[in-house]
């Protein structure tokens, strides 16, 4: 382990840059510290959908499996645990471009009407095949942002996919308005809710709210960290609010520009 702490009590200068080294020390060791809780992460994350697929394609092989539709079942699971891992990979490479600086966003004016609208379409299936109604309050007339267009719509549809993922039954409520300066696209569903003392978390990466409950439901942890970065990124804000048991709201806001914009 690590103890560079310097124990100089003195007030003069020597004094404040012992104490300066002693602060740079701290934020090494948190530093140590978070990118090894990190791997640690990354690594549990990959070990199990590959024990799954290890597990079951070896109950296949040794057909240790009694009805056909048995093992069809197996077969389904290594599915869908390979596309965990391909969501994963895809996730963690994202994750590393951005925090590298290495993500190039494509700067335009976008239409976010017809962001939302296709964000929305591309998810209507997936609602309707858990019985959830979704609904559209789409503004027509919100003034043109500054921003990636393909990115955006990349986090509203994330933010659909968990609105759709983490409701049982009821609605999901999309809008699009224009408000005191800003322009914001909101997502509001009637599902689980996330605890008060966790929200501030669910923006970490590989967080999730009751860990057994969102892996059965097919999650990486990573979509909003990702989200939030790539709207910020964009000088926008992603915020959340929500009632355990009732529902939660993500809202995706831009300031409105100031510039003049394209004709
Ligand atoms: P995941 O891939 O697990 O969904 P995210 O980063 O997208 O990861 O979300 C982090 C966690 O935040 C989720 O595991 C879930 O517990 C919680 N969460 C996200 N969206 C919602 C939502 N609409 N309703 C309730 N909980 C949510």
């Amino acid at each position: 382990d690590f103890d560079a702490r310097l124990s100089i009590n003195s007030n003069d200068e020597i004094g404040s840059l012992a104490e300066a080294i002693n602060n740079l020390a701290e934020d090494l060791q948190r530093y140590r510290d978070t990118r090894q809780e990190f791997f640690a992460n990354i690594s549990h994350e990959l070990r199990t959908p590959i024990t799954y697929l290890e597990g079951y394609s070896k109950v296949i092989k040794d057909r240790l499996y009694d009805t056909e539709a048995e093992r069809d079942q197996y077969l389904d699971i290594i599915h869908q645990e390979s596309q965990r891992l391909q969501r994963l990979v895809n996730d963690l490479f994202e994750l590393a471009k951005m925090e590298e600086g290495k993500i190039s966003l494509s700067l335009e004016w976008m239409d976010l009407t017809e962001i939302t609208d296709n964000a929305v379409r591309k998810i209507q299936l997936k609602a309707n095949e858990k019985g959830l109604q979704l609904n559209t309050h789409i503004s027509r007339v919100v003034p043109l942002i500054y921003g990636d267009g393909l990115r955006t719509e990349q986090v509203l549809i994330n933010l659909l996919e968990n609105a759709v993922r983490y409701t049982e039954k009821g609605e999901i409520n999309v809008y699009l308005k224009e408000e005191s300066g800003f322009v914001y696209i909101a997502v509001e569903d009637t599902g689980i809710g996330i605890p008060d003392d966790e929200v501030p978390f669910i923006f970490d990466r590989f967080y999730r709210v009751e860990k057994s409950r969102s892996r059965q439901h097919g999650g990486t942890g990573l979509g909003l960290s990702i989200a939030k970065k790539l709207i910020e990124l964009q000088g926008g804000e992603l915020l959340v609010t929500s009632t355990i048991g009732q529902g939660t709201r993500f809202e995706i806001r831009f300031v409105r520009d100031e510039q003049e914009e394209p004709a």
